[in-house]
């Protein structure tokens, strides 16, 4: 028997399960096309960020904690998400953003005020170079407060995190019951690693019939082979209690485009075009992309001798709307 830490009820879950048959008809190869509607997991809490914050909110409350700060680039869903857990719970945020102001505020980065959270944006080069260096001035402000900050890494991708999306292969296991799903390909966004880490270990764990493909949205196949093996250790030695499984990371390396955040017009036409198919929004930094890579992949045979395919939609909708221009009318 599986020990889960004690969490926050605060995601939406279970999300629904549910059958493309257009977009199947259309892009599928013979394949059954579905989406896991993790961007219904909330409102303003929307996407895959809740889940891990539910186990990483109830380990910062059980350890005294009254402040969260973590990470990430000016419109992170992770951030934006954790202004909001925060804000539910009576806890404090403050937010490390990587990249300048410009403009008028809009997307998450408009949430995370509105939602309360102290912010403070800063250059690329100075995030990079000091990030590490921010998170512990941070925290000495706090401490110097006679506060207590907990520093969450990016994305919430840590030991602790994991655990969402490891309940969550107990929810596919239930939908894939109800949907007479007996094997299936589960291919997700992958950022900072963790919903990929959670979902891998967690089909190994609950023995769900799947293979998780991670579409990486930045860096390369072996780095993201590397985090998630990072992820699973730290989740093994917080959890040494945990049983041990073999499980195998499985990346599909090539839809970067152009970087993190930016996406090809390739990227755009799709994400317009499914929005009107089935009536589902993906965003241009996460989803999109790998919603592009999955119908890539099956057009190249990837996935034959498997006919159900599950895309995890891990939500980012408010990542579109500072990208309007990228869309052609
Ligand atoms: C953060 C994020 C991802 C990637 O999840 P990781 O656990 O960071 O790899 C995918 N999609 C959306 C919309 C996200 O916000």
């Amino acid at each position: 028997m599986l020990q889960y830490p004690r969490k926050n009820d605060l995601a939406q879950i279970p999300t629904p399960l549910l059958p493309l048959d257009r977009a199947s008809e259309r892009w599928g190869c013979g394949h059954r096309l579905w989406v896991k509607r993790d961007d219904l997991t909330g409102s303003a809490l929307s996407g895959n960020k809740v889940r891990k914050l539910e186990y990483i909110t109830a380990h910062a409350q059980d350890h005294g904690f009254d402040t969260l700060i973590t990470c990430g680039g000016i419109q992170s869903n992770h951030c934006r998400a954790t202004a909001f857990a925060g804000a539910q719970l009576g806890l404090s945020v403050h937010l490390i953003l990587r990249g300048l102001e410009e403009g008028p505020r809009d997307g998450n980065l408009l949430l995370d005020h509105l939602a309360g959270a102290t912010v403070n944006c800063y250059s690329t080069r100075e995030y990079v170079e000091g990030l590490d260096g921010l998170f512990e001035q941070w925290q000495a402000h706090y401490a110097a407060l006679g506060r207590k900050a907990l520093a969450i890494p990016t994305g919430g991708s840590d030991g602790i995190g994991l655990w969402g999306y490891i309940a969550a292969c107990e929810e596919l296991k239930a939908d894939f019951g109800h949907a007479n799903i007996e094997r299936a390909h589960i291919v997700t966004a992958t950022g900072s690693g963790g919903t990929q880490a959670g979902l891998t270990l967690g089909a190994a764990l609950h023995q769900l019939p799947a293979d998780v493909w991670g579409v990486n949205v930045c860096d390369d196949e072996q780095y993201f082979i590397d985090k998630v093996a990072a992820d699973i250790a730290h989740w093994h030695s917080l959890y040494p209690e945990a049983p041990a499984v073999d499980y195998a990371t499985r990346v599909l390396d090539g839809y970067v485009g152009p970087g993190y955040g930016k996406a090809g017009a390739e990227v755009f036409d799709l994400i317009a075009q499914l929005a009107a198919l089935e009536g589902i929004v993906l965003d241009p930094v996460y989803t999109g992309k790998a919603f592009r890579g999955m119908l890539d992949e099956i057009a190249a045979g990837r996935f034959t001798g498997c006919q159900d395919i599950v895309f995890m939609h891990t939500g980012g909708i408010f990542g579109v709307f500072p990208q309007a221009e990228g869309f052609r009318w």
